[in-house]
């Protein structure tokens, strides 16, 4: 009897944790690495998050909490979507969980078995499909063109929905390309979606206040009430607030989808971190103003960082509205040799070329289903990404 059950061999570790865990690894051997693997805000939380978590130690708050969350924290969550996304959740339709991963991971393995179909656009998140498969769904790729910045484009949706469709994955602004939905975009969604009330949406708005070019956030449950019934508006603390580590992110949806989400988690982590929690009321709760600067230093990253690949060999690169990826094509680099001899034959040699020789670690466009490209997170200093475009170009360069 072989020891791992079978549902592994339709899964792989993530490629983006291996990655940054990867850098960590040789960084801890001495080695000059730069990561631009990791998604994740360079900035520190803020300190009134901070305080906020202290605070909730003292107090004793370091106890098993409600499964789905303790009702302040819901609290919060409710007044965040009423005033940022114009949704009403009523408490029993939120979830907090350990991440928006975790969040998404729950929504899957609670309406997801064998014969269901996930629409997922491409280039997507490397999670997305891993989780459908250990649902043991079926993932439905959907190519999203570059020449329409990487937007699930509506008649590719209308095209990919089946009787036994489940759900759309929508995320924007993305993971890995930063594309963006505007209001218009997500109507001509819901127009398709309208046409098919089977189908459900896991709006997933972790990169909400990541949007730059003064770009403004839409989710569809607020562009199409009629889709309110049927959507899971995901969020969380991660991206916004610099927390990826806190480990939170949250939901609103129907009862029904919820209420199964929050007995799998019953059964898993019982609850998110209580000090987290209390920790996410002040983010969400507290003053926004900081976000304005971090947007405006992202957007200064994102200018420089698409104008210094642009310039390298090989290489193009868009301009991305959102979240903070770039998702450059390097299929001028490819069939080109190393000066130590060996052939790039696709994104994952380049990549692997990029980090053996010049110590720049990305992750390359097969893990998020469109090659020949590759990930740049410039959620990291400007000195890290001035020397690490450097590095690329030289990298470039030498290829022959
Ligand atoms: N969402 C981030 C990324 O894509 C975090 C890592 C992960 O969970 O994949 O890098």
């Amino acid at each position: 009897m072989p020891l791992l059950a079978q549902r592994l061999a339709r899964v792989q570790p993530s490629p983006t944790i291996a990655v940054t865990q990867k850098a960590a690894e040789l960084k801890a051997a001495g080695r000059d690495v730069i990561g631009l693997g990791a998604g994740e805000p360079d900035f520190d939380t803020p300190d009134h998050v901070k305080d906020a978590a202290k605070a909730a130690m003292d107090a004793g708050q370091t106890r098993y909490t409600a499964a789905d969350g303790t009702p302040a924290l819901k609290k919060a969550i409710q007044a965040k979507f009423r005033r940022e996304n114009g949704l009403e959740y009523e408490p029993p339709q939120i979830i907090v969980s350990c991440g928006g991963k975790h969040v998404i991971y729950n929504a899957m393995m609670a309406t997801v078995q064998a014969g269901d179909e996930v629409i997922i656009p491409a280039p997507y998140w490397v999670s997305y499909p891993d989780m459908v498969n250990l649902a043991e769904g079926a993932p439905v790729i959907v190519p999203c063109p570059p020449e329409k910045d990487f937007r699930l484009q509506p008649d590719a949706l209308a095209r990919a929905i089946t009787p036994k469709t489940k759900w759309l994955i929508l995320n924007g602004p993305g993971n890995p390309t930063g594309a963006a939905y505007a209001r218009d975009d997500l109507r001509a969604l819901a127009d398709v979606l309208l046409k098919h009330p089977h189908v459900h949406v896991l709006s997933d708005d972790i990169y909400e206040h990541l949007l730059y070019d003064g770009g403004a956030f839409h989710t569809l449950a607020e562009v199409e009430p009629k889709l309110y019934p049927r959507t899971l508006t995901m969020n969380g603390a991660s991206k916004a607030y610099a927390m990826t580590g806190w480990r939170i992110g949250y939901a609103g949806g129907p009862k029904e989808i919820v209420r199964a989400m929050a007995a799998i988690q019953s059964h898993s982590t019982t609850n998110p971190c209580s000090i987290s929690q209390a920790a996410a009321i002040a983010a969400l709760d507290g003053p926004q103003d900081f976000l304005k600067d971090w947007v405006k230093s992202f957007q200064e990253r994102r200018d420089f960082v698409v104008e210094k690949l642009n310039a390298c060999a090989g290489l193009s690169c868009r301009t991305p509205r959102g979240a903070f990826y770039v998702y450059p094509s390097c299929e001028g680099c490819i069939g080109k040799t190393t000066p130590d001899g060996r052939k790039i034959a696709d994104d994952t040699a380049f990549v692997e070329y990029l980090l053996e020789a010049e110590g720049v670690a990305v992750v390359q466009g097969a893990a998020f289903g469109l090659s020949p490209y590759f990930r740049v997170s410039y959620a990291t200093s400007m000195t890290a990404l001035e020397e690490a475009c450097a590095r690329i170009a030289r990298a470039c360069a030498a290829l022959a």
